[in-house]
């Protein structure tokens, strides 16, 4: 895989931030449920939170490699402060996708640079892979929406200032950009998840939500099929990139471990069966990254098999981490039980990563259509 030394030199940046501004936090972000304002502001001066909007709106203007190589890095450090970087970017994406001129006047300079954090609003409580099923109503009165109804699971939502809102108006679904100081709008934390415990997930509660018609990204009817999935598609290519962070950083953890740890007079990684557990990190880790690469080739060439290419990546690389990160967990035995090694958080935030963006079910479901148009053989 051939990287531009512009690609290499963003690389290595990130790497450098994620190890002194991040790394040395994670376990407290997963034990305090909370991401310092410190986190979040570095990530902004740094530039990730705007990374993959253009220059023109303060962000980064990085390329699908870049950012995916950043995101990388970052999901190796803490896959909660790399969701922030996913949910931001996605949302934000979809404001540049379907935004008029007016509306990226007004939203695209704040979230380019990050000083303003957008969050994405699809999921309810009774409502997760079959998002058409979303029960938010929007009713029209003249100019405005009025919305009601409940968002569950929102990444981030705890700090955001702006929620990209999915609602369901005459049976017609719309995006809408809302404000988290609108009346009528509370926001109630999520705390004790599984993993990303430091991605201050929220519950948001719309009682008589008013809301501009102005406000509305893209046409009437349009909210899921194109507004939610071009940012679905966004936070998978994402999600796929964090996943191979956290298999990196379990083969960097095992690989160290194995040559320290002593059991029955000789280190772990003179034992033959640890030696198999490294060989399979490595080849799944090369082979994530290398789904993640293609993926992000394409998409840079606008090819139009981007979008299943990155379901791929997505699937495969957080399939692996989950088990990569069990098997990292029994290399480590007790003490891989413990919050003094990071396996056992690699393993709860690869199982989250695994439900994101799409379960495990349902990209196989959408990669078996595709295998039907038999791609490999083109
Ligand atoms: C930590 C975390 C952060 C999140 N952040 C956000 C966020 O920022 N914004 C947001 O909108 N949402 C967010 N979500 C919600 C996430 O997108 C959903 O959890 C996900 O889409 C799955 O929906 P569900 O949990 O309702 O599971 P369900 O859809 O109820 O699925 C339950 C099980 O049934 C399977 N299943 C469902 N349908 C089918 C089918 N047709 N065929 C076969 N199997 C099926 C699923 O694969 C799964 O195994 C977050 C979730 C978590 C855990």
């Amino acid at each position: 895989m051939r990287l531009t030394d512009r690609q290499i030199e963003r690389r290595d940046r990130a790497r450098q931030f994620a190890a002194d501004r991040i790394a040395p936090l994670a376990e407290r972000i997963d034990h305090d449920q909370v991401t310092p304002p410190a986190v979040i502001a570095a990530m902004r001066t740094d530039g990730y939170l705007g990374a993959a909007l253009p220059p023109r709106w303060g962000g980064g203007g990085m390329d699908p490699l870049s950012y995916g190589l950043a995101t990388e890095e970052i999901g190796r450090a803490c896959s909660s402060v790399r969701s922030l970087m996913t949910v931001h970017n996605m949302a934000a994406q979809a404001v540049l996708t379907f935004g008029d001129e007016d509306q990226h006047e007004r939203w695209l300079p704040g979230l380019g640079a990050g000083e303003r954090l957008i969050a994405f609003a699809l999921s309810e409580p009774a409502c997760g892979s079959a998002t058409d099923e979303i029960a938010t109503e929007a009713v029209r009165r003249r100019d405005v929406y009025v919305l009601n109804g409940t968002k569950k699971w929102i990444t981030y939502g705890q700090v955001a200032d702006l929620f990209l809102v999915f609602a369901r108006c005459d049976d017609a679904p719309i995006a809408v950009v809302v404000d988290a100081r609108s009346d009528g709008l509370s926001i109630d934390p999520i705390g004790d998840l599984l993993g990303v415990r430091g991605s201050m997930a929220a519950e948001l509660r719309f009682d008589d939500v008013t809301v501009a018609v102005a406000d509305q990204l893209g046409p009437t009817g349009s909210g899921l099929t194109f507004v939610a999935n071009t940012a679905l598609d966004h936070g998978r290519f994402s999600v796929a990139w964090g996943s191979t962070g956290i298999l990196q950083g379990c083969l960097d953890a095992c690989v160290s471990y194995a040559q320290h740890r002593r059991q029955g007079g000789r280190a772990l990684v003179d034992h033959q069966l640890i030696r198999r557990h490294l060989a399979d990190m490595l080849v799944a880790h090369t082979a994530a990254r290398a789904l993640c690469h293609r993926s992000a080739v394409l998409r840079e060439q606008h090819d139009p098999r981007a979008v299943m290419e990155t379901s791929m990546a997505k699937y495969f690389a957080a399939t692996a981490a989950v088990r990569v990160a069990t098997d990292a967990v029994h290399l480590h035995g007790a003490n891989g039980c413990t919050p003094d090694h990071p396996v056992g958080r690699y393993l709860r935030d690869a199982t989250v990563a695994a439900i994101v963006e799409g379960t495990q079910e349902i990209h196989q479901l959408s990669l078996a259509g595709y295998a039907l148009q038999k791609p490999y053989l083109r």
